[in-house]
C-alpha cells in the first residue's frame, strides 16, 4: 500500500501558490483576498474556518473572517453577501455550511455572485462543472482530482465507484471524472443510501471514493485487491485515550483496507488537506479572473 499523502501534497501546492503571490507582490499588485462568513458557533465549522484562515496566511493571501451571531436574520446575511459581492478588494468568498436552520442555505448560495463563488456551490458553477466548462469546481472534488493527478493515478477507462451523492462531493465528483478530458474519462458509478448490495458494486471499483459520513463503514471485504481508495469522510468518534476525548476517523476502515489497497488516503491528512488547497486555488483563479473574464 502507498499513501495518498494529502498533507505532503498540500504543502507542495501551497509553496507553489506562495511563489506566485510573492511574484504578484513584487510587481506591486495587491494580494488575493478571500472572505469567509460563518454564522453561529458550530465547533466543527469553527475548526474548518480556522484552517482556511491559516492556509491563507501561509500562502500570503489576505483573509477576512466575518463571524455573525447564531440568530442573524436572513436579510442581514443577504446584506453581508451583497457587500462582499460588490467589494472590489475581495476576490472570492464562502459561506461556511451548515447554516443555522432558520436560514435558507440554497437561497443564500444563489445570492453569491458566481464570479466570487470560490466554493463552487452556486448552480452556475455546478452547471458549468457538469458541462465541463471553466468553472469554480467545488473544493473537495477538485482536491480529489488534483490528488489523483499529482500521484499519476490514471482515471481513463477506470471504474470509479463513489459512495455518497451529496451536492458538494459525490455529484460534482462524478461530473468531473466522467468528462471527456485528461484526468477524467472514467466510468463512474454513484451509490447512495438506497443502493442495493453496495459491496457488490464497491468490489468492482478500480478507484473507490467513500463520502458517506459513517465511521469506518467501508470494510476490507468491500474492496477489490489493488484498488485505489479515497476516503472523504471526517467523523469524530469517542476516544478516552485522547486529551480531547475524541479522534477523527474516515469512512474507510483504514487498518484492514490499507492492506488490500494499492493506494489509500488517510484521515486526517488526506482529502481534507486537499480541500483547503483547492479553495486557495479557486481564490487565485478568481483574482486572476481566469474563469469569468
Ligand atoms: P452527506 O453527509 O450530505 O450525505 C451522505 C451521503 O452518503 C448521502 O448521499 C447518502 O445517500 C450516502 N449514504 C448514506 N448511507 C449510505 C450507505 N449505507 N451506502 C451508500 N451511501 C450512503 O455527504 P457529504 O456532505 O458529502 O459528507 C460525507 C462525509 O464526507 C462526511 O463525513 C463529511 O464530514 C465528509 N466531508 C469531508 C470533506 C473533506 O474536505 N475531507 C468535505 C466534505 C465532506
Amino acid at each position: 500500500m502507498q499513501l495518498l499523502d494529502g498533507k505532503r501534497l498540500a504543502k507542495e501546492i501551497k509553496a507553489e501558490i506562495k511563489a506566485e503571490v510573492d511574484q504578484l507582490l513584487r510587481q506591486g499588485r495587491r494580494a488575493p483576498a478571500l472572505a469567509v462568513i460563518m454564522v453561529g458557533d458550530n465547533p466543527a465549522s469553527a475548526t474548518y474556518v480556522r484552517n482556511k484562515m491559516r492556509s491563507c496566511e501561509q500562502v500570503g493571501f489576505r483573509s477576512v473572517d466575518i463571524h455573525l451571531p447564531e440568530d442573524t436574520a436572513q436579510d442581514e446575511l443577504l446584506r453581508v453577501v451583497d457587500e462582499l459581492n460588490s467589494d472590489p478588494e475581495i476576490d472570492g468568498f464562502i459561506v461556511q455550511l451548515p447554516l443555522p436552520v432558520h436560514l435558507d442555505e440554497q437561497l443564500i448560495i444563489e445570492h453569491i455572485r458566481p464570479e466570487k463563488d470560490v466554493d463552487g456551490f452556486h448552480p452556475m458553477n455546478l452547471g458549468r462543472t457538469l458541462l465541463g466548462l471553466p468553472a469554480f469546481n467545488p473544493a473537495t472534488p477538485k482536491g480529489i482530482v488534483e490528488m489523483l493527478r499529482r500521484y499519476q493515478i490514471d482515471t481513463e477507462g477506470k471504474h470509479v465507484v463513489i459512495a455518497g451523492r451529496s451536492n458538494i462531493v459525490g455529484k460534482p465528483l462524478a461530473a468531473m471524472l466522467v468528462q471527456k478530458a485528461s484526468g477524467a474519462n472514467a466510468t463512474v458509478t454513484v451509490c447512495h443510501s438506497r443502493t442495493k448490495d453496495l459491496a457488490n458494486i464497491t468490489l468492482q471499483a478500480d478507484i473507490l471514493v467513500a463520502a458517506i459520513g459513517k465511521p469506518e463503514f467501508i470494510t476490507v471485504d468491500m474492496v477489490k485487491p489493488g484498488a485505489v481508495v479515497v476516503d472523504v469522510g471526517i467523523n469524530s468518534v469517542p476516544d478516552a485515550s485522547r486529551k480531547s476525548g475524541y479522534r477523527l476517523v474516515g469512512d474507510v476502515d483504514f487498518e484492514s483496507v490499507s492492506k488490500k489497497a494499492s493506494w489509500i488516503s488517510p484521515v486526517p491528512g488526506g482529502v481534507g488537506q486537499m480541500t483547503v488547497v483547492a479553495l486557495l486555488e479557486n481564490t487565485l483563479l478568481a483574482y486572476k479572473k481566469q474563469i469569468y473574464k
